[in-house]
Order: structure tokens, then sequence, then C-alpha cells
């Protein structure tokens, strides 16, 4: 596989081009020359193999070729977490992206750890490219507004509504067959509190399991992604 590079806007024609941090690690970290062959992708599931027509004062100018169109995965996941801290957060984007998870929904909980920011978010955006560059993804994972746990289950949610929760009942026979769009809720490592189980349940989540063991937030997060994504269409 190219090299992959990501193109904030998608091309009108068959030119493009790539500035900012992009055009710096093509020119200078991967020394790249005119006539080199790359590949770029826009985030909406587009892709193409491009030649470097000109390295120019931080901008890289692009011949395009034909554009290949990813498919949708057969199941849309949402998963909306309270995000562990850190280096946590990170490997979490990274492996949520490569397991092809739609969109993820930063929580605010009762017992949450991590305050979703602003600058946070931004962090999880870049986390998300990089790791669509690497792992050959072409539709960005999506992250959305962080959210109040209280708030976000009164939002009208198209999908099948579930709640991880080590007492919940088993998650592969819950969602058989696997719906179209499915949303997930994981809970802080101090779990969910009663009363936001009975507004999940009220809002008609469905607690599910992944196990008798506990697993750690982003255990589970990668639990439900790998098991959908293999079980979806
Ligand atoms: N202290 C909490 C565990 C929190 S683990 C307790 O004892 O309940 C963090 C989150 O991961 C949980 O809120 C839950 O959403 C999810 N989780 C952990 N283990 C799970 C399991 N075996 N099945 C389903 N969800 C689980």
């Amino acid at each position: 596989m190219s090299q992959r590079y990501f193109l904030p806007q998608s091309p009108a024609g068959t030119t493009a081009c790539l500035d900012g941090d992009e055009a710096r690690h093509v020119a200078r970290v991967m020394r790249a020359r005119p006539g080199d062959q790359i590949a770029v992708f826009d985030g909406a599931g587009h892709s193409w193999p491009a030649v470097i027509t000109r390295i120019e004062r931080g901008q890289i100018d692009l011949e395009l070729g034909p554009m290949a169109t990813e498919s949708e995965p057969p199941c849309r996941l949402t998963v909306a977490v309270a995000l562990p801290k850190g280096d946590r957060q990170k490997w979490l984007i990274e492996k949520l992206t490569e397991l092809g998870v739609a969109s993820l929904v930063p929580l605010t909980t009762t017992r949450s750890v991590a305050q979703p920011t602003t600058a946070a978010n931004e962090r999880l955006r870049r986390g998300v490219i990089e790791a669509c560059k690497q792992c050959g993804r072409s539709r960005l994972l999506e992250i959305k507004a962080a959210c109040r746990f209280t708030d976000w289950l009164a939002e009208p949610h198209p999908g099948t509504r579930l709640l991880a929760d080590p007492a919940g009942s088993p998650l592969l026979p819950a969602i058989r067959p696997v719906p179209r769009d499915v949303l997930i809720a994981i809970g802080p490592e101090g779990g969910f509190t009663p009363e936001e189980v009975t507004a999940a349940e009220q809002a008609g989540f469905t607690r599910v399991s992944l196990g008798s063991s506990i697993l750690r937030i982003e255990t589970a997060a990668l639990a439900v992604a790998a098991i959908i994504g293999q079980h979806g269409g």
C-alpha cells in the first residue's frame, strides 16, 4: 500500500494539493520527490492514487488517478463512552478506527474521570486521521460533540440501543440479526450509577454483557466493535 495522506477537502477535478502538516510530512519526513506515487483519501469514503507533480513552499501538488469508493460497513456502530484518560484514550480511538466503528460520543457520567473538552475532542480527531492513514480506512470515525449521559439518552437515536453492563444478557443473542444501526453506551471505570442504568432502561436501552470479567473501558469498547464488526450484515 502506498503511503496515505488526508485531504481535508474533496478534490473537484483530477488534481489536489496537500499543505500544512501533511505536506511537511511528505516533503521532510518521507523526502518525497516529484514523480513519486502516494495515495490520498478525503475522510468521506473516497481515495485516489496520486503522483506528486510539484513540491514548493510547503505545498505538494498532486495529479490524481481514478477514485475508489469504500463500501459502508453492514452495521453502523456508535460507541458512546466515558473516556479513559491520556494514552488509554488515544489507544481506544486508534483501535475503534481500525475496527470500523462509525462514530464515537464522549460521555460525561456521574463517575467520569476525563472531562471531554474541545481541545480533547480535537486530539481525538487527529488520532482518527492517523489511524485511517495507517489502516487503509477512507471514511473517518466521526467524533461527536461531548455530551452528558442523561442528555444523550434523551436524544432521538435511530437504531438498537444497548448499555454495556456486566450484569446484562449476553451481547450476541441480544442483537441477532445485527441491525443496520447500533448504539452502545460504555460506562466509566467506576461503572454507571443505578440511577443512570434506570434512566437508560427507561430510554429503551437493553443491558448487554460481554462475559463475567469486569473489563476496562477500552476492552469493553473493543470487544463490542470486534463482535459487531464480525457479525454485521
Ligand atoms: N466498576 C464497574 C465496572 C466498570 S468497567 C462495575 O463493577 O460494574 C467500565 C465499563 O465497561 C462498564 O460501565 C461497562 O459499561 C463496561 N463493561 C466492563 N465489563 C463489562 C462486561 N463484562 N460486560 C459488559 N460491559 C462491561
